[in-house]
């Protein structure tokens, strides 16, 4: 069965297996950010709509389980955009616990609809949250999240200390540095001051680790995410070593139709893809290389490693 909203389990480094609703079904976000693994925004706007209805979404969530195959470590709403965008968003949170009540519901946020009461209160649903603020200084804010006009570091920073109060779950805030963008002493120093205010449960310094919307946008170097993540208390990112699908053998079709999915949104390597999906990569790498002469899935190299991505992922030049 191929799925429109469901994709995955993505292997997450701060997730774990971690399986993915979107709630946009297209490229649909408040900010249009340089590294976005999902390409470059078609629509940037604030406006809350039910963009994907949550019937249509607890559908499919519920034809994944009937599937039978080994349940994931998260349930997690983000997808091709910005997850709080949807309307319906508090009904897929509550339906998808119906369909697994063992089993935790995250949200991917870029907070900035956090300045919205009543998108708190929806939040306020989940299990963890995991907002992203990459920088307080308005300049680097700017270029590398590239926002909607209306949106303000200074806000989404309120917001999120807002939410804190509120909020009976767990927040993992994310940074991601981008070489030259945002990892000034300025911006440190703001974000120290924040996160010792917002005092999250953790703190994940992250750099570009797949090629991102705009080419040229570089990670930093390792000695410089080792002192912001010093800085700010963050730990290492690592992902959960899984093997086996402890469910049942997923057939080729579905296995084919798993890895679309995936490379729609996000570019991942062979290896990444086969631990994501529980699977042996060397069935996988069939996959993805059938695929790739179909013309479904295109190759290309960053840093010494091979991605896939999908036809719908967009990069500008
Ligand atoms: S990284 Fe997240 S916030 Fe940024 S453009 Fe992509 S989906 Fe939107």
């Amino acid at each position: 069965m191929a799925y429109k909203y469901v994709f995955g389990p993505v292997m997450s480094g701060r997730l774990g297996r971690s399986l993915g609703l979107d709630l946009l079904g297209d490229r649909i976000c408040s900010m249009d950010c340089v590294y976005c693994e999902v390409g470059a925004t078609r629509d940037r706007t604030c406006e809350r709509r039910v963009y994907v209805p949550a019937a249509d979404i607890l559908k499919e969530l519920a034809l994944w389980k009937e599937e039978g195959l080994e349940p994931p470590d998260m349930i997690t709403l983000g997808g091709l955009g910005e997850p709080c965008l949807n309307l319906d968003m508090e009904t897929i949170i509550l339906g998808s616990r119906r369909l697994f009540p063992d089993t935790p519901v995250a949200v991917l946020t870029n907070a900035s609809l956090m300045t919205d009461p009543q998108v708190r209160r929806e939040l306020c649903a989940a299990d963890v949250v995991l907002p992203s603020l990459d920088s307080l200084v308005g300049d680097e804010f700017a270029a590398v999240n590239r926002p909607d006009r209306t949106i303000t570091p200074q806000a989404v920073a309120e917001g999120l200390l807002e939410f804190k109060k509120e909020f009976k779950g767990q927040i993992f805030l994310e940074i991601l540095l981008a070489e030259g963008i945002n990892d000034s002493d300025e911006n440190l120093g703001l974000l120290q001051d924040f996160c010792k205010r917002l005092a999250p449960d953790r703190v994940d310094v992250v750099t570009l680790t797949r090629p991102g919307t705009v080419k040229g946008v570089r990670p930093v170097d390792g000695a410089v995410l080792s002192r912001w993540r010093l800085a700010l208390g963050g730990g290492e990112t690592r992902n959960r070593e899984r093997s086996g699908t402890g469910g049942k053998e997923m057939s080729l079709e579905r296995m084919t139709a798993a890895v679309t999915a995936s490379l729609n949104r996000r570019p991942q390597t062979a290896e990444q893809l086969a631990q994501a999906l529980g699977a042996d990569p060397e069935r996988v790498r069939q996959a993805v290389e059938a695929l790739e002469k179909m013309g479904d899935v295109t190759r290309r190299d960053d840093r010494g490693q091979t991605f896939y991505h999908g036809t719908g992922h967009v990069i500008e030049d």
